[in-house]
């Protein structure tokens, strides 16, 4: 019997999809994408669209036993506000679940939920409902609706050959440095995207820039270039970092290159490469112009 170890997060995403992968047609024909985006896409309204996600943090993987509560119920909030950025998406309501030991002090708990909430009600967003149960470590999992404009709609799905690819912002060290804790998430300037750009492709950086490029690239059935010069790093982070940390939540999407010479002069957004071929597979360029291939990997769970 296979171990989880050995398929890895992204093997057995794919098997959950195969198995998932007739349960459409058996029962709800009508989803508009299931399994494999930020967030699914169900249908609503006659100009918008339902978006469902759920997203779970676990003491000792996603947070410490000493991290702060209310930083630890912000950041459950904030990677599912995340993924509706990711979908052009504005977020609407949440249910929570909590497993905890019953040693913890009742404030502790308090303070988590004080952190969702706070950071939930700047985007208008209400929890209303959830799940209490007991559990060995600390477990909180959100699930999160919203609403995406039909034409603002975008998914991983979209990218074009000749597309610009950017990120809204600086990438590596998140768990190192604590940004994990305290990143914005980045419904603002996803809203501004879709509202006058319409970028072809976009998702959350969560498993790392070259994992998350390759989730587009495997999506969008195409290859890209990424220049290694203008990838931006935060300060104390290494090239690997922004390759392979995960964690940053920054926007990863691409646009036509018309779109892109536009973007060029905002400082909210960072060009790093191109959209090219499929059979080139992820390469990446350095300072002297020398390419090489990368790998699609970057943070797996198992
Ligand atoms: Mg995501």
């Amino acid at each position: 019997m296979k171990k989880l170890s050995a398929i890895g997060e992204f093997g057995l995403i794919g098997l959950l999809r195969k198995q998932f992968s007739g349960s459409r047609r058996r029962g709800r024909p009508e989803v508009i994408k299931g399994i494999g985006d930020d967030t699914a896409v169900l249908p609503f309204h006659k100009d918008k669209y339902l978006l469902f996600t759920t997203d779970m943090i676990v003491e000792g993987v996603h947070f410490t036993k000493k991290s702060p509560p209310e930083a630890i119920g912000r950041k459950a909030m904030a990677c599912n506000l995340s993924d509706i950025a990711a979908m052009g998406g504005v977020p609407t309501y949440a249910v929570v679940s909590l497993g905890t030991p019953a040693r913890v002090k009742v404030k502790f708990i308090q303070e988590i939920y004080a952190g969702m909430e706070h950071l939930g009600k700047k985007y208008r967003v209400t929890i209303v409902g959830g799940d209490t149960v007991r559990s060995d470590k600390l477990i909180i999992n959100i699930a999160l609706l919203g609403e995406v404009k039909r034409k603002a709609l975008t998914t991983r799905a979209g990218a074009k050959r000749g597309d610009w690819i950017f990120v809204t912002g600086p990438l590596g060290n998140s768990l190192k440095s604590g940004r994990h804790l305290s990143f914005t998430p980045r419904l603002k300037e996803a809203q501004y995207l879709v509202q006058n750009f319409k970028p072809t492709a976009m998702l959350d950086i969560s498993d790392g820039l070259a994992a998350d490029v390759g989730h587009i690239l495997e999506e969008s059935r195409v290859g890209a270039v990424l220049y290694e010069p203008k990838i931006p790093c935060h300060r104390g982070a290494a090239l690997n970092n922004a390759l392979y940390d995960g964690e940053d939540f920054e926007l990863l999407f691409t646009v036509p290159p018309a779109s892109g010479k536009k973007l060029l002069a905002d400082k909210r957004f960072y060009f790093i490469g191109e959209i090219v071929d499929r059979k080139n597979g992820l390469t990446l360029v350095d300072r002297r112009w020398k390419s090489r291939r990368l790998p699609f990997k970057g943070f797996t769970h198992f």
